[in-house]
């Protein structure tokens, strides 16, 4: 997930969303008597044949104790930037590098006060907002207010730097942000199911051995893998070209960058999108995850959880996989990768299998314009994107670390004092 919507997503999420337990005494949060309810902690958790409960607290080896709606949020703070789990070649690869990916929150003691401070900010977050609306203001104001000290925060709190050159020593938050394809389309649905297979077999060596807490890890590890699966439910997540925008742009940075705004069009306009099962129905992305246009795709998404969690149970219960795959028939597909029908707007950037070729909107500022071409570049694109819908700080700081500082600069892209500062000092003393 991109930054600019990252804070929107998570901020709103558990404005609207999560019903954070405290699970110590220094983390005094609790969103009682919230009207919505969030997914992952609406999501009914079962420990014997009575009545499944929300807001079960599940105990992880290092002492961690969390939801498995906060074990969602973390999704984007844990993992392996080296390793993205969908990247993995073979389904056992994939299943090694969740494990391993999953193990960064669950296994490691310094992760237990990380953790708590993580969810702080996600609280300080929470009270800017509502405190902000009250005074009037609007909640894109807000987080672009309060961008730049969250960011800062997150930075700082997962190894980064924490004063005004935090950007020169990026976090495992930052570095996470630069290679997520997990988070994105086929390979969002690659990493939950490597890790909801993980839980199942957890699961099943839990029913072995009558073990409550195995029960519990695999419940976590569910959740965690969930991450991917709520992110596939976002119309920003579903056909965005997140790695070939990686991998087929030069720089990559730039690419990377690019995929952020695709991101952004297709979460605000939404997307007519079905499944295997012939439901159709119109999916908006992470920061419309509470409006009432995209209810009915969040039901869809909170009906999947709990057949995510029911088949964890079911492991346990019966020692044995479960049958079918009922998730895999509820995953929502975009009707169209361009746009033929004038249902959805044009996609920004599409991928060419066929040809091999990454297919760029001709006309950037009309939505609907039918007309896509090779022939175009990442810089000039980044320039007229950024002029309309600016640049993030974390991908002012991605251009300068990566070598494109000078340059940025002259083009008007840096708009950060203390990262413009510092390369205007640069190009100085180096003169
Ligand atoms: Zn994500």
């Amino acid at each position: 997930m991109q930054r600019d919507f990252l804070f929107r997503f998570i901020s709103i999420f558990l404005l609207f969303f999560f019903t954070i337990k405290s699970y110590s005494s220094n983390l005094p949060v609790k969103f009682e008597g919230s009207e919505h309810m969030t997914a992952g902690d609406k999501t009914k958790l079962f420990f014997s044949s009575e009545e499944g409960s929300t807001g079960h607290l599940l105990h992880l080896p290092n002492g961690l104790a969390l939801t498995y709606g906060q074990l969602i949020a973390l999704g984007d703070f844990y993992g392996l930037p080296k390793e993205p789990i969908a990247l993995g070649k073979s389904e056992k690869e994939r299943t090694t590098r969740f494990h391993a990916a999953f193990n960064t929150l669950a296994m490691t003691e310094q992760t237990v006060a990380e953790t708590n401070q993580i969810l702080q900010v996600f609280n300080f977050e929470k009270n800017e907002i509502e405190e902000g609306m009250k005074r009037g203001e609007k909640p894109e104001d807000i987080y672009k207010r309060i961008e730049k000290e969250t960011t800062i925060k997150f930075n700082c709190i997962t190894g980064g730097g924490c004063d005004s050159n935090w950007w020169m020593n990026p976090g495992r938050y930052l570095e996470l942000q630069k290679t997520n394809f997990d988070h994105f389309g086929k390979n969002a649905l690659l990493a939950y199911q490597a890790g909801h297979q993980l839980a199942l077999e957890e699961a099943i060596e839990a029913h072995h051995i009558h073990d409550l807490n195995k029960l519990e890890i695999a419940y976590a590890m569910d959740g965690f893998a969930a991450h991917f699966l709520t992110d596939r439910f976002a119309s920003g997540h579903m056909r965005t070209p997140r790695v070939e925008l990686f991998s087929h742009v030069t720089p990559s940075v730039v690419g990377s960058i690019l995929s952020g705004y695709m991101h952004g069009e297709d979460n605000e306009n939404g997307l007519h999108v079905h499944n295997l099962n012939r439901d159709q129905w119109i999916a908006y992305g992470d920061r419309f995850y509470f409006n009432d246009c995209n209810k009915e795709n969040i039901e869809r998404m909170q009906q999947v959880l709990q057949i995510s969690v029911n088949e964890i149970f079911y492991a346990y219960e019966n020692g044995t996989m479960p049958y079918e795959n009922e998730i895999a028939k509820l995953i929502p597909e975009p009707n169209e990768i361009k746009n033929n029908s004038h249902l959805d707007i044009s996609s920004l950037f599409y991928w060419d299998e066929p040809s091999y070729k990454l297919y760029r909107r001709t006309n950037l500022d009309n939505y609907f314009d039918k007309h896509w071409t090779t022939n175009w570049w990442g810089w000039s694109t980044l320039l007229l994107l950024a002029k309309r819908h600016g640049l993030t700080i974390e991908n002012q700081a991605n251009l300068v670390l990566s070598g494109y500082g000078e340059i940025a600069l002259r083009d008007g892209l840096l708009t950060d004092k203390d990262i413009s500062n510092y390369v205007r000092y640069k190009v100085y003393k180096d003169n």
